[in-house]
């Protein structure tokens, strides 16, 4: 018996009657408020969709794909490009949701058009040339008979499932190349952050595009549907929810592709710029916030410099200027998404200070809605969570190292291996350096830009993430499955020789030329055996 079951015996109650309000309140679609983090003010609603909604939305996008697919990518460049147009003359206003929703400097706010603009374009342009058919040399002269082809079609219907921290640059980066490949789109932007990705779905509407891409709105259960209907998902966000997504993707045997946090090292070592380092650093730790995924997260510096780095990188993030910007650029750094993110900031550096770490600048909210400080953290170790926890906001713990080694192996000791960043004077020590560490970019001297370099690859290692944005003719083949067909290049006769009825001389005569052609030198063809059955069942 559950709780819920009346006693035996029991009296049967009548039901509550409801009132007419109730009953439509019952009906009406659950809303999702949309707010400014660094006011408070709701900047927007969107209905939290079903699992219902979003399968019919799928259903359409089915409808329209085979012809999105049909027109070939220089068809497609002509919607992309306009697109782009579009992105380029309602900057502003994409830029005025995209602050309202996230509590971002201005800035910032224009950083996530600008991106996606030349995303587009770079997409749009070589779209032809990265789906075109390969024709592979064969491997051995046997093969020389066939032409081979790599051929690419796309998933008809990607699933892309994004985070809060660049509510439009996020859906770009994985929306535009699944476009280009000749897919549709269904996309399950953050519910703390949907207006820009609707901005998007305008802006596709506006320019008469065909229907292949829509947006659908809500929370985990909305991104649940999305991947009960989706040929492929691409996820970005948390790696706690990536393993779920890794799960329901495996239940429906459906490919996915996982971007999730990280933990990003710095190494500074003695013979860096040491005001470059401490102005990077201060770049890739407070931008947006900290809320990059692939954020300055932590810092070693060699002993000789680490004093003279510590003051400058204090000094750097002191003079941070934070609040909440209109149209005119006035500050630096603005809100954290939302109050969950502060809770975790705040966690991070009382336990830190608990333990006996020092706060040199920052570590308390910023006095206006989910604002944190920029805060730099020193005397700190791998025991504490500041250091091995994803922190996702303005921190930057500072450790001193003895050497190279040592800061090699500390940044190593993590279970993410998002990016990394090696600061030094000499560009092969770097170089070398970046090949030892566990992380699926190393940027040296300098912070983010393997971001903003379409052609290379961007994933994760470890918890960081499975698969990879891979960038390049990757980054649109992702989306595609590849198709391999032989075509004869002579005239063909009636059997092949391996084609029944089996004769034994005639398997020994091609085992020793697939030998010749393969294996090292004629001795292993094992002539005599041929000959020995020459004759033998003709
Ligand atoms: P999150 O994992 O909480 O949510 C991400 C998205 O998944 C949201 O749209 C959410 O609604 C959806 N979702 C949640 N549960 C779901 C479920 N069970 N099924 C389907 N969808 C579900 O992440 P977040 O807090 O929005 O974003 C912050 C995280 O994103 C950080 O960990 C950050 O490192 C990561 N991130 C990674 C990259 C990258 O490229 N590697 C880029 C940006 C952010």
């Amino acid at each position: 018996m559950t709780n819920t079951e009346p006693a035996p015996g029991a009296a049967k109650k009548a039901p509550a009657r409801k009132t007419t309000a109730q009953q439509a309140a019952e009906q009406a679609p659950a809303v999702i408020e949309v707010r400014n983090p660094g006011t408070g003010a709701v900047v927007g609603t969107v209905p939290e969709m079903s699992a219902d909604d979003v399968a019919a939305k799928v259903r359409e996008l089915r409808l329209f794909q085979p012809e999105w697919e049909a027109i070939g990518p220089n068809g497609r460049k002509e919607w992309l490009l306009k697109l782009q147009d579009w992105l380029i003359d309602n900057t502003d206003t994409i830029a005025d949701v995209v602050q309202s929703e996230t509590g971002k400097p201005r800035v910032d706010s224009l950083i996530d058009p600008a991106f996606a603009t030349d995303l587009l374009g770079y997409y749009a342009r070589r779209a032809a040339k990265f789906l075109a058919d390969d024709h592979p040399s064969p491997h051995s002269p046997l093969a020389r008979v066939k032409k081979l082809t790599t051929a690419y079609k796309p998933y008809p219907v990607v699933g892309v499932i994004t985070p809060w921290n660049f509510p439009l640059a996020m859906p770009a980066l994985d929306v535009f190349p699944a476009l280009a490949a000749g897919a549709a789109v269904i996309l399950k932007p953050s519910e703390v952050t949907p207006l820009s990705a609707l901005e998007m779905a305008r802006g596709w509407a506006e320019i008469g595009a065909p229907p292949v891409f829509a947006v659908v709105t809500g929370a985990a259960a909305t991104g649940a549907a999305v991947i009960e209907n989706a040929d492929y998902v691409q996820f970005t966000g948390s790696t706690a929810t990536g393993r779920k997504i890794a799960v329901a993707c495996a239940e429906r045997m459906v490919p996915y592709s996982l971007e999730l946090g990280g933990k990003d090292p710095a190494i500074v070592l003695a013979d860096a710029d040491v005001d470059r380092a401490a102005h990077g650093i201060a770049f890739g730790g407070m931008f947006n916030s900290g809320q990059v995924c692939i954020s300055v997260e932590r810092v070693y510096v060699e002993a000789p410099v680490y004093d003279e780095f510590v003051a400058k990188l204090t000094a750097n993030v002191k003079a941070l200027r934070q609040g909440i910007d209109g149209r005119e650029s006035k500050h630096e750094v603005g809100a954290l998404a939302n109050e969950n993110q502060t809770t975790i900031v705040q966690r991070h550096v009382d336990e830190a200070v608990a333990a006996g770490a020092k706060v040199l600048t920052g570590g308390k909210r910023a006095g206006f809605g989910t604002a944190f400080e920029p805060t730099v953290l020193v005397d700190v170790d791998h025991t504490m969570s500041c250091v091995t926890e994803e922190t996702f906001g303005p921190t930057l713990p500072v450790m001193k190292v003895a050497d190279e080694a040592e800061a090699v192996r500390l940044a190593n000791d993590s279970i993410y291996g998002l990016s990394a960043t090696v600061w030094t004077g000499d560009k092969e020590r770097g170089e070398r350096i970046a090949r030892q560490l566990n992380a699926g970019a190393v940027n040296i001297n300098d912070v983010f830009v393997n971001l903003f370099s379409f052609a290379l690859p961007m994933g994760g290692w470890g918890q960081s993430g499975v698969g990879a944005r891979w960038g390049g003719a990757n980054g649109v083949r992702k989306y595609c499955r590849q198709q391999a067909i032989t075509t004869p290049l002579l005239p063909t006769q009636e059997k092949e020789l391996f084609w029944f009825p089996y004769k034994m001389p005639k398997l020994l005569f091609a085992v020793a030329a697939m030998r010749a052609a393969g294996a090292r030198g004629l001795r292993r063809i094992d002539l005599p055996a041929v000959l020995k059955l020459k004759g033998d069942n003709k």
